[in-house]
């Protein structure tokens, strides 16, 4: 996605050859016309896969997901990181550790929000080493849903995360690849800016 990459280039900070800041358009600040366009990229990727749900992490991962949503017609649910009052017999649960905050949050989803005909579509905002999405994954199991796949806007290819939910035979769709971060610079897999 050229306009993706773009914002990446102009709007990134490179924390350090790892971790990539992305505040002004999808972890704080929130571009809507590129989530607009993000939603339908993730839409057409996974249209005829009979979604009827998709399922994501807060925070960062609401917009994006949000946006596939609405142009697939389907609800999004998001799991919460947070312990939620609710009795933890309605809820499914899943250990997830952080990359970016180095720690492991206990995931949640309602029962009532994931049934066991439902066709789920993982969204989420960046696939580093897989966590989050696997995580997600516990979730529909224990729901005895079906995953159809996983859409992350941002990928760090250098990361063993896509790499590890190919080879598991998983879709895996992703908006941008990021070869390297190195030397103060993103350079992406394949580039789509002209
Ligand atoms: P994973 O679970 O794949 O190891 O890491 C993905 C999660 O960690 C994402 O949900 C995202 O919130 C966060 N994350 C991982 N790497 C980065 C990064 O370079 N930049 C930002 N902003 N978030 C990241």
């Amino acid at each position: 996605m050229e306009h993706l990459q773009k914002k990446i280039l102009q709007e990134g900070k490179i924390l350090s050859d790892t971790v990539l800041k992305v505040d002004s358009f999808l972890n704080h600040q929130v571009d809507p016309v590129l989530m607009q366009e993000i939603g339908k990229e993730f839409a057409d990727r996974f249209l005829g896969n009979g979604v009827t749900k998709v399922l994501t992490l807060e925070s960062s991962g609401i917009a994006p997901a949000t946006m596939t949503a609405l142009e697939l017609g389907v609800p999004v649910v998001f799991a919460r990181k947070k312990k939620s009052l609710t009795l933890a017999d309605d809820l499914y649960t899943a250990e997830v550790y952080s990359y970016t905050k180095k720690d492991t949050n206990q995931i949640s989803v309602a029962k009532d929000y994931l049934a066991k005909n439902d066709r789920v579509l993982l969204i989420d905002d960046f696939l580093a080493n897989g966590q989050a999405v696997l995580g997600l994954m516990d979730v529909i199991r224990q729901a005895k849903a079906a995953c159809v796949g996983a859409g992350v806007v941002i990928e760090k290819g250098f990361q063993e995360g896509g790499k590890q939910l190919r080879n598991q035979g998983i879709k895996l769709e992703s908006l941008a690849i990021i070869k390297s971060l190195t030397n103060k610079k993103v350079t992406f897999q394949k580039e789509d800016v002209t």
